[in-house]
């Protein structure tokens, strides 16, 4: 079985002692009464769900999957009981306005629940994931009668929402999409054509589902630039507001995939649907966008959340099992042979995961509380900046804590042996679980792109510029602190490396086309492991001045960040080389000879 408890301390460490969160939301208009108390008690209440109600439902939800009969959706055993609870806790509406029935909490605490949610239930936290993002665009974009009649259903979790983008033939490309939005001649729209691939497309755990779905209009220019979004909910509304005739949009079938069992995949047809514009005309990939950098966001969170879950479970079992003798000498004589953790191969796993997840826990902290700056304050550079921070995070966190948080699951797999290739045991399922996260929501590679292509050229270089303040002022900040040299040195190291690396680039791009493309995904690996590595700088300055408390947690915590700094920053060396040997190695194949 795999085992998860809520890593509440650690998750006030970074909140508190390394973020300041509660100083630094306190004063944004709106978070008055956001204390450190009121965020622990929070995330207290949300543990107590986790652990008592979704994880459990965890690997039953993965064996019994979702299933259709007729176009209805049924989702596996004690999920609706589960939502029901979730929705009685007003965890849906945790970060929205209290004007439509939510509680106006900060993004910082709705990404610590987003992620014990998903370490407890992956599958379980996409339904309100996807709904909270359909809540943002909405709120952002939508007409006065929109909110109005649909953010207070969607703020309780009444109602689910849904982001409707992809096609068969349109997926990374989404200019390619081709579902058409035709006037009604009444301020609706007709909608049709068929989406693939959509989450909680369908299900039987809400009342009304609203989906928001991009199409073109008759006179839509080709491309991007022609995509406009369209609110289409399952049930049109009555004059009173609460769910009348059934609408025109269907779940065809729904997919059979290799993880997230529990969270339904849908092909879903709209054959005329009617639909309300949502925004102005042929812009609707700008206010797609508000969800989808929400979304992005929160999927890093989802692979985070895994290599939690994983990590625990590997520590648990490498504790218990008992194969071969340490090399220094027997461990435990009274047995027959020494738990797995005396290896320094397991250990190697463990730690691994575990200095990883940590740093990229920070850092999605601390992208969140930019997020909350870029909303909430009152000067419009400070916002001007958190929101250049957020922009560029954005690729880096999903990406990163994705891609690495996949590698780790997988590597803490390993620990159990053959016993964690097996269904009993559970990490099997983590391991399928987290593998979609590196793929939707724009797959790690359009990441690398979008970090490469688009957000390192803004402004010349204004989020790149932005950011390196924000290191200038840790490192100032920790000028003569000696005691810190194991961790600042190395870290210094790979941020020259990362400098340099960004020159590199561009100068490369000048004169190749491939150049970028080739490089992308080195560069946004490299951009990462030196981003953890100022989070370790950053967590081990804190614990550095805390171990005299006699509390062992912060000793713990520099061992775990000495790994770090060892055995894991020094992968951007490897990584920048790599990245150099630049395009040709990747273009000179012909097509025909692959
Ligand atoms: C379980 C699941 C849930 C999903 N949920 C939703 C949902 O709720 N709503 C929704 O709209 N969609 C959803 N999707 C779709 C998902 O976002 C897409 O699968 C994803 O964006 C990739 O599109 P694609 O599958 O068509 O791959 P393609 O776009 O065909 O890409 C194939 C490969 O080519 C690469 N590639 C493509 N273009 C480029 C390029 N320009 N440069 C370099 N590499 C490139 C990709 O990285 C990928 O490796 C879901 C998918 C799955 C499997």
């Amino acid at each position: 079985m795999t085992t998860y408890t809520v890593p509440l301390r650690d998750m006030r460490f970074v909140l508190h002692d390394v973020c300041n969160a509660a100083d630094t939301l306190s004063v944004l208009p709106g978070y008055e009464e956001v204390s450190a108390d009121l965020m622990d008690a929070v995330l207290e209440e949300c543990a107590k769900l986790c652990e008592g109600v979704l994880f459990p439902l965890n690997q039953t939800g993965d064996k019994e999957g979702c299933t259709i009969k007729d176009g209805v959706v049924t989702t596996p055993k004690g999920f609706k009981e589960a939502y029901a609870q979730y929705v009685e806790g007003g965890w849906c509406g945790l970060t929205a306005s209290p004007e439509y029935g939510g509680q106006g909490l900060p993004e910082t605490i709705d990404y610590l629940v987003a992620e014990m949610v998903g370490s407890a239930n992956l599958s379980f936290g996409l339904y309100p994931g996807l709904t909270q993002g359909t809540i943002l665009a909405l709120a952002a974009h939508g007409s006065d009668d929109q909110k109005k009649n649909y953010l207070p259903k969607l703020v309780s979790g009444e109602w689910q929402g849904t982001m409707c983008l992809t096609e068969s033939h349109a997926g990374s490309d989404l200019g390619l999409l081709r579902t058409k939005a035709v006037p009604n001649g009444d301020g609706s729209y007709a909608v049709t054509g068929t989406k693939i691939f959509i989450s909680a497309g369908e299900h039987d755990m809400t009342a009304n589902h609203v989906h928001l779905v991009l199409a073109r209009l008759p006179d839509a220019p080709e491309g991007s630039r022609g995509i406009s979004m369209f609110l289409v909910p399952k049930f049109l509304l009555n004059a009173d507001g609460t769910p009348g005739k059934r609408n025109a949009v269907s779940c065809g079938s729904i997919e059979h995939k290799m993880g997230m069992k529990a969270s339904v995949t849908c092909v879903m047809n709209f054959d005329g649907a009617t639909g309300w514009l949502v925004g102005p005309p042929h812009k609707g990939l700008a206010g797609m966008f508000v969800m989808m950098n929400k979304e992005r966001m929160f999927v890093g969170g989802q692979g985070i959340s895994q290599a939690e879950t994983a990590y625990q479970s590997a520590a648990a079992y490498a504790k218990d099992r008992i194969q071969g003798r340490a090399a220094s000498g027997p461990q435990r004589p009274d047995k027959a042979a020494d738990p797995i953790i005396v290896h320094p191969d397991i250990r190697n796993k463990l730690l691994y995961a575990r200095s990883v997840t940590e740093a990229l826990r920070a850092l999605g902290v601390w992208a969140h509380l930019q997020v909350d700056i870029s909303h909430k304050h009152p000067d419009a550079n400070v916002r001007e900046h958190a929101d250049d921070m957020v922009g560029l995070m954005t690729p880096i966190l999903k990406a990163s804590g994705t891609d690495l948080g996949s590698d780790i699951t997988n590597s803490c797999l390993q620990v159990l042996g053959g016993h964690g290739y097996i269904g009993e045991h559970g990490m099997e399922q983590l391991v399928r679980d987290v593998r979609i996260t590196a793929i939707y929501e724009g797959t790690n590679a359009i990441q690398a792109l979008d970090l490469v292509g688009r957000k390192l050229g803004i402004g010349g270089g204004r989020l790149f510029a932005g950011w390196l303040k924000e290191v200038d002022q840790t490192l100032a900040s920790l000028k003569g602190r000696n005691d810190l040299r194991e961790f600042v040195l190395p870290f210094q190291d790979a941020m020259a490396r990362l400098s340099a690396a960004t020159v590199w680039l561009n100068e490369a791009a000048a004169t190749d086309p491939n150049a970028r493309g080739a490089a992308a995904n080195e560069y946004l690996r490299l951009f990462a492991l030196t981003v953890l590595g100022w989070m370790w700088v950053r967590m081990a300055a804190v614990a550095t001045a805390k171990t005299d408390s006699g509390d062992p947690y912060y000793e713990t915590k520099l061992q775990v960040g000495r790994y770090f700094m060892s055995r894991v920053l020094p992968q951007t060396g490897a990584v920048d080389a790599v990245m150099r040997s630049g395009s040709s190695p990747l273009m000179a194949l012909s097509e025909a000879a692959f």
